[in-house]
Parts: C-alpha cells; sequence; structure tokens
C-alpha cells in the first residue's frame, strides 16, 4: 500500500496513491505545479546554496566549519526525497526517478561505515557527534531520511535510499536504544520517522526505539535553555500534558509519533492523552484558520486563547504537521473532527503558502498584514519568515520542501474504508478504486468544482453491495443527499448509503454554499468585536487592493446585519473606512465615536489562500463591526 501513513490497525484503513488520484480541480492544479515547477526550484536552491554540496564534501573528506547552511539543511534533502518518491508514486514520472537516483547517491556516498549521516557533525573541522542535542538537529534530520525511505520503500521498494535509512536507524537504536546513551533530539521527528519505518520495513525494535524517545522526554533530558524546556516539549511528560506547548512544530511532530506508538503498542493511555491534548489546543490555541502557533519568539503556541491575528505565526510546516497528527487520530477513532480540522487546514494553510506558479512560499502566515509586504526578490534567500510576501527560498527553508512533500502525497489523505464500505473525506475530482477484506470491490469517480461549488457527484463504476459514507462538514449545516431520485437532509458527521449499488448510478451531496458570519469567542481579546466570513471551507479576507483606499484598512468596520452576500469566488459584505482623525496620543478620556458623514461601501471578500498573489497587500480576516 502507497501511503504515508499505515497503522497496523485501526478504525479505518487509508487508502493509498495506487487506489485514489486526483483528476484535476483545486488540488489537482496544486498537484500538477508541484510537480512541474517546485520540485525542480527546490533542488535548484539546494544546489545552489551547497546544502546538496555538503554531501559530498562529507564523502569526498572536505569538510570545514565553515559549512553552509544550518544543521537541518540536510533535512531538506531528505523531504525533497520524499516529495520526489510519492511525486514517482503517483506519476511514474522519469524525471521525478531521475531526480531520486541523483539525490540518493550524493546522500548515500556521505554514510559513514556505522550507519551516521550527518553533515554538519562528525567530520574534520566540525564538532563530534551528538554533542548538541538540544539544538543540533542530528536526530531531526535522520527522521526525515526516514520518512523518505518510507515513500520511496512503499512506492518504488528497496533500494540504495532504503538500504542507507536502515543503517541509520539502526545505528539510531544501537546508539540511543536501551542501553546505549539516554539521550533525546531538540527537535522531535525521529519518532515518527522510526516509527512509520518500522511499521514499513516489520521492524518492530524502531518502533520500540520511538517509544523509548518518547518516554524519555518530559523529564528535563535536555539541558534548559533561554526559552525554557517547554520550547522542546522537555517540560512535561507527554502521557501527562493536557495542551500543546512550546515550538509548534516541534510538539506536533512529536504528537504524530505519539499516535503512531499508542496504536501499534495498543497503548489506550498514551492516546487518549493525544486526543485531550487535541481537544484543548483545538478548542483554545488554534486560529480559525486552523494555523497553529502564535508567537514569534519561538514559533510557538501561546496561552489559551493568546490568538492575535496581526502577530500570528501560523507557520507553514506547523500546518503539515497538524494534518500528520489530525490523519493519524483519525485512523486510529474513525472521528470526523479530524478530517474536519484536516480540511480548514488544507485550504487556509498548506494552499495559502506556494504561490500559483509553485515557486515562491509564506513561512508565517498571519491572519492581519498591517503594512504591505516588500516583493521579494526570486533570486534572493530571504532571511525573514515572516515578510509580508512570497520568498523563493529562505534562510531557514523547511516550508517548501514540507509543502511539496504534502502536495505530492495529498490522494493520500482523501478516503479510507472499513469492513464494509469506503469513506470519503476531501472532495476533488477523482477517481477511487478499493477492494473490502472479503474481496467486494468499490469503483467511484467524483465529479466536483469544490470549494467553488458545494456540489459533489459520486458516480458509482461497478455493481456490489457497500457503504458509501461522506462526511458532512461541521460548517456545512442544511445539507442534502440526493440517492436514487430522492433527497433528505444530512448532518454535519458521516452521511451513509447502504445498498446494493449499479454502475452508473450517481449519489450527490449538496454542501450549502452560502458565505457566513462566524463569531469568535469573547475570550480571543484580540479580535473581540469583530467578525470573520467563511464559504464553505475556506476562510475569506478583505484585501487593501479591493478598497478604494488602500493605506485605511485599519479602519475597516463592517455593519453585520445585512449579512454578507455571495460573490463568484468570494462574498460581500456592508462597511466602511471610517478613520478617525489623527491625534498626538491615541487614548482619550471618551470612547471613540465612529467617524460621521462616511458612506458606506460593498466590501469584497475573497479566499485568504489567494491574499497577496496580486502583488503585496494589507490584509484582514478578522473584520471590526460597527452598527448603523
Ligand atoms: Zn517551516
Amino acid at each position: 500500500m502507497t501511503s504515508p501513513v499505515l497503522p497496523s490497525h485501526g478504525r479505518v484503513r487509508p487508502l493509498g496513491l495506487a487506489q485514489v488520484s486526483i483528476t484535476g480541480g483545486f488540488w489537482g492544479r496544486r498537484q500538477a505545479v508541484n510537480a512541474t515547477a517546485t520540485l525542480a526550484h527546490c533542488e535548484s536552491w539546494m544546489e545552489r546554496l551547497g546544502w546538496l554540496a555538503n554531501f559530498d564534501r562529507v564523502a569526498d573528506g572536505t569538510t570545514s566549519p565553515d559549512r553552509p547552511g544550518w544543521s537541518f539543511s540536510d533535512s531538506e534533502v531528505y523531504k525533497l526525497l520524499e516529495a520526489l518518491s510519492w511525486e514517482w508514486g503517483r506519476t511514474g514520472d522519469p524525471e521525478a526517478e531521475a531526480a531520486i537516483k541523483r539525490l540518493t547517491a550524493r546522500v548515500a556516498r556521505a554514510q559513514d561505515p556505522d550507519g551516521y549521516l550527518n553533515t554538519c557533525f562528525g567530520h574534520g573541522g566540525q564538532q563530534p557527534r551528538y554533542s548538541d542535542l538540544e539544538m543540533g538537529h542530528e536526530l531531526y534530520n535522520t527522521g526525515h531520511l526516514l520518512q523518505a525511505a518510507v515513500a520511496r520503500l512503499r512506492t518504488h521498494g528497496e533500494d540504495d535510499l532504503v538500504r542507507v535509512a536502515r543503517r541509520a536507524a539502526d545505528h539510531v537504536c544501537r546508539t540511543f536504544g536501551p542501553d546505549g546513551r539516554p539521550g533525546i533530539c531538540g527537535h522531535p521527528e525521529i519518532e515518527v520517522g522510526l516509527a512509520e519505518l518500522g511499521r514499513a520495513l516489520g521492524e518492530e525494535r524502531y518502533v520500540e526505539q520511538a517509544r523509548l524517545f518518547l518516554d524519555r522526554r518530559g523529564h528535563g533530558t535536555l539541558r534548559d535553555i533561554p526559552l525554557g524546556r517547554a520550547y522542546f516539549q522537555d517540560d512535561i511528560p507527554i502521557r501527562q500534558a493536557d495542551v500543546w506547548r512550546g515550538h509548534a512544530v516541534r510538539a506536533l511532530y512529536l504528537t504524530a509519533a505519539a499516535v503512531d506508538v499508542a496504536v501499534e503498542r495498543g497503548d489506550d493511555e498514551l492516546l487518549r492523552a493525544v486526543e485531550r491534548q487535541w481537544e484543548r489546543s483545538v478548542a483554545r490555541r488554534t486560529y480559525i484558520t486552523g494555523g497553529m502557533g502564535s508567537r514569534h519568539q519561538d514559533e510557538g503556541f501561546g496561552e489559551d486563547w493568546e490568538l492575535p491575528p496581526d502577530r500570528a505565526y501560523c507557520e507553514t510546516c506547523a500546518g503539515v504537521a497538524s494534518i500528520m497528527v489530525s490523519w493519524r487520530l483519525h485512523l486510529a477513532t474513525g472521528d470526523v473532527r479530524y478530517t474536519d480540522l484536516i480540511e480548514r487546514t488544507l485550504y487556509n494553510v498548506i494552499a495559502t503558502s506556494p504561490s500559483p506558479d509553485g515557486r515562491a512560499f509564506f513561512y508565517a502566515n498571519p491572519l492581519h498584514q498591517r503594512a504591505p509586504g516588500r516583493p521579494a526578490d526570486a533570486d534572493e534567500v530571504s532571511p525573514r519568515a515572516e515578510a509580508g510576501a512570497r520568498a523563493a527560498w529562505f534562510d531557514v527553508s523547511c516550508c517548501p520542501t514540507n509543502v511539496a512533500r504534502t502536495l505530492a502525497g495529498l490522494q493520500g489523505y482523501l478516503a479510507t474504508t472499513d469492513d464494509d464500505g469506503l469513506q470519503i473525506h476531501q472532495y476533488a475530482p477523482s477517481t477511487i478504486r478499493a477492494e473490502l477484506p472479503d474481496g467486494r470491490e468499490m469503483a467511484v469517480e467524483i465529479e466536483t468544482a469544490y470549494p467553488e461549488s458545494g456540489t459533489i457527484r459520486v458516480r458509482i463504476l461497478n455493481d456490489a453491495l457497500w457503504t458509501l459514507a461522506l462526511r458532512v462538514p461541521a460548517w456545512a449545516a442544511g445539507a442534502t443527499l440526493v440517492d436514487d431520485g430522492h433527497a433528505r437532509p444530512v448532518e454535519p458527521g458521516m452521511a451513509t448509503v447502504r445498498r446494493a449499488f449499479r454502475a452508473g448510478e450517481v449519489i450527490t451531496l449538496e454542501l450549502p454554499m452560502e458565505p457566513r458570519f462566524t463569531w469568535p469567542d469573547p475570550r480571543i481579546d484580540a479580535v473581540r468585536g469583530c467578525v470573520a466570513v467563511e464559504r464553505g471551507p475556506e476562510v475569506l479576507c478583505v484585501e487593501s487592493h479591493d478598497l478604494p483606499h488602500p493605506g485605511r484598512l485599519d479602519a475597516l468596520a463592517i455593519d453585520p446585519l445585512p449579512g454578507p452576500r455571495a460573490e463568484p469566488g468570494g462574498a460581500r459584505v456592508r462597511g466602511r473606512l471610517a478613520a478617525p482623525p489623527d491625534r498626538p496620543w491615541a487614548y482619550s478620556g471618551a470612547a471613540a465615536a465612529p467617524a460621521a458623514g462616511v458612506e458606506w461601501i460593498d466590501v469584497p471578500l475573497r479566499p485568504y489562500h489567494s491574499w497577496a498573489h496580486r502583488g503585496p497587500s494589507s490584509m484582514r480576516i478578522w473584520l471590526p463591526i460597527e452598527r448603523e
């Protein structure tokens, strides 16, 4: 099975690249751009910056202290290898195969005879191996190598990349096993890599090593740092924690591994701990976009309700990691709340990051941009994650390759099976062919213009008796299902049809796509008195390009009484730009009165994921309310 995550058991089973293909639409376009532009873009930047040559220098014995790139630059090569492997599995593209071979040869040459593989430590002129577990990222890099090998193994089979990963995993188990050094990595990732490679190769000891790393964490195992041990989740054992904290990507990669270990070990205590953390973090520490992490200083979660829109960090990688967690939890439990959050994150974080040409990316994804960013030079590395404009590459460039590997394997997140049928979670023009354990075959074709339209047609391709289940998103109150000519209302959750299907029949799900207001919990102080507009799975935003006075987006106020009106691809609300007169002091003994005599206008909203496509702009999702 060619799926990124393959638990040995769970409430539902994932379908892989061989069973599901996306044939067009919103995600089909993005997969195509990823394949034709982003993959080569990533390789050329890593070549240009010397991140690939770092492997050659280790192999040739020419390393020196002035190595280019951060200590985690090896991981970008591995994430690209993972993306290329899913891409080759999806399309059989010979260019992807050639790139895999090219990169694998350079990586393999740099592996030490005992399996250690890292271009930043342990060679001439460098610090010794594992001499900075807190910030050195050695095991983190290895974790991404193992995930790349899983992709290669499942789409192609054993080859040099898989053999390199196996030797690296064995080295980790020898060095950090029960009788080895009792250390952990400051950046979780080795755990999720070990768990999945263990599943892919049937190597139980890799899963056990992942469990050991998980349970070692949270006891002050790492040195304290200025940001505190919560930064790398070494403050509280994962089984005792009840919310995510610290660096968001670290917290989420760690949690993904915890689900893997819990499922493989039948460890219900651990699974319940993770579900508890998911619940509180989603209820109190997650943006309306699905974005996670509000603090810039440590790229981390804030306190409960600390969700400022303009200071939202919402790293693209945290979106990827959130999907990794929710998908694993969904496979374990079948709970639709997890696939609901995946949809929200896909449309409002993952889709937001890459430019339409696939050669520039957002790293941070704020919900409010006060001043337009400076257009990024397509030929320069951006030193900053928070630029207000998509950049071709970053000094810390974790997000582009993370988007690439997610998009290349995206069809793996569309559907699942159980013992009696097929569950469809994400809607895209696609074909799905799957077999039940008793041999019954299910084949469907999905026709939809989602999310532009809420009509999803599921065309049955063969005669068989089984249960079709379609996810009705939490926002989709008033949805209807048309089966055999009969329409019936369906509630958010899973709408099911169980019967003997005939080839050619069509079951239609109608999701209400009228734009709607969404109100925040008043404890999110930063957006109290504001409302957002959503349409289907898309969060909408106002962009300065669409306003008569672009400089005055700060002064936007909307009248919520008329409600948002539908417009192709977005919505309109009634609002005005009523800036008070400038004063020498922004505070006063009297509450500010709305400016008089300013006309109400129609304010257009567009999907947040498309913001800054037309050049730098100021933008906001949360709209202050003013009643006339
Ligand atoms: Zn990132």
